[in-house]
């Protein structure tokens, strides 16, 4: 196959989709890469690199079988392809598919790819989200007016900061990892079961709040709750949230708006100095005051809505979505083509587009403005 890296379109994107390393094994496996130069600079990969990992450089709009960016990618910015892959928004931004689906290219939506064992090496959500988990840790750390660790010196005794995480997915679980390993006292609260032990192995406490059994979807995913479990979390978060230094949010419901889980009241609640990382800002938010890709003051509390904080570790999460994606077109790949099998659950979760229609239900029930 004749693959194009794309050149990422949003001025703040320091990743670029397939790292020189993943480059190797595609020229190996007899496809031809082309990447437009300086595609990888600001994720520390240098155009040397991609040439030594036998890529060829042009920003030339070449036809091509696949085109390959991060994204989230629009029909616009392809250029001529018989297919794409990368984060297509395909619930947030269905008319974008209905185009790719007009256009005739086949459309592969990292976000749809199953969270099974056997689809783990292609789960670009959870190595993405493993990122900025870990970012949202150090940025309130550096908004912090405070320590994480306890430091014992000759200035005094300083205790410990109290990190709180709400939404105990990748990212959560991620943060709560990282604080730990920065010596902050953690907690963490999800409203999955599943999740008390996961957050209780990383060493942190479990809020009590409510935990529902059919809170799961057979994906794993959380579903949306209710107006009255949205209070009581609210009630029962509300003192460990009043008592915390850094609040790291990352409740997300698959295709819906994030779930409110810290009110204005309870914002006010909290000392002044105190940080909220609002990881799930890209959805609407965990806190009430959080704006997206903005830093918001309130009552002395700091609460910044960034919009893709993976984009911070730029080098890892290259190299991460990069394995990602390889690991699919491996798994999709037939005699040097891309196949999607109707047997293959993989295959036709990620493929949202072909032969010209859509070809995900969710995909058309959002486009038509059914919320199922
Ligand atoms: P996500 O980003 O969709 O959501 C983050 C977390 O928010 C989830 O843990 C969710 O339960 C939680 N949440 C949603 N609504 C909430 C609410 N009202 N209150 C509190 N918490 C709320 O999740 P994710 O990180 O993408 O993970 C989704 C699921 O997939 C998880 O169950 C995870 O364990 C599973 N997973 C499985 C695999 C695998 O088996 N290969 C890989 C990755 C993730």
């Amino acid at each position: 196959m004749l693959i194009r890296v794309l050149r990422e379109a949003h001025p703040d994107e320091r990743r670029v989709a397939l790292v020189p390393r993943s480059i190797s094994t595609l020229t190996a496996a007899g496809h031809r890469v082309i990447v437009p130069p300086g595609a990888g600079t600001r994720a520390g990969l240098t155009d040397e690199a991609y040439l030594a990992a036998g890529a060829e450089l042009s920003d030339a709009a070449i036809a091509a079988d696949l085109v390959v960016g991060l994204g989230p990618l629009t029909a616009d910015q392809i250029g001529p392809t018989k297919a794409v892959v990368g984060f297509l928004d395909p619930l947030g931004a269905p008319a974008e598919i209905a185009r790719f689906a007009d256009a005739g290219v086949t459309a592969l939506a990292m976000e749809l790819i199953p969270r099974s064992t056997l689809a783990q090496s292609m789960d670009a959500l959870s190595s993405q989200a493993t990122s900025a988990g870990y970012e949202a840790v150090l940025l309130g750390a550096f908004a912090l007016p405070r320590f994480l660790p306890m430091m014992m010196t000759a200035a005094g005794t300083i205790r410990p900061a109290k990190v709180l995480v709400l939404g105990a997915g990748v990212a959560g679980l991620q943060a709560i990892a990282t604080a730990r390993r920065l010596g902050a006292i953690v907690s963490g609260y999800d409203i999955r079961p599943a999740a008390r032990e996961q957050v209780e192995s990383l060493g942190a406490k479990f809020v009590g709040g409510p935990v529902i059994e059919t809170a799961e979807t057979a994906g794993g995913y959380a579903t949306e709750v209710d107006e009255t479990t949205r209070a009581e979390q609210q009630a029962a978060l509300a003192a460990a949230v009043a008592e915390s230094d850094l609040v790291i949010t990352t409740a997300q419901v698959q295709g819906r708006r994030a779930p409110l889980l810290i009110t204005t009241a309870m914002v006010e609640s909290m000392r002044a100095g105190s940080v909220i990382i609002d990881v799930a800002a890209s959805t609407g938010g965990n806190c009430e005051l959080t704006k997206l890709a903005e830093v918001v003051e309130h009552g002395g509390v700091t609460i910044h809505g960034p919009f893709d904080l993976a984009r911070n570790t730029a080098g890892d999460a290259s190299e991460m979505f990069s394995r990602n994606v390889v690991s699919l077109l491996t798994h999709l790949t037939r005699d040097g083509v891309l196949v999607i099998d109707p047997d293959d659950e993989i295959g036709t979760s990620a493929c949202v587009a072909r032969d010209g229609q859509i070809v995900d239900d969710r995909v058309r029930d959002a486009l038509e403005g059914r919320n199922a």
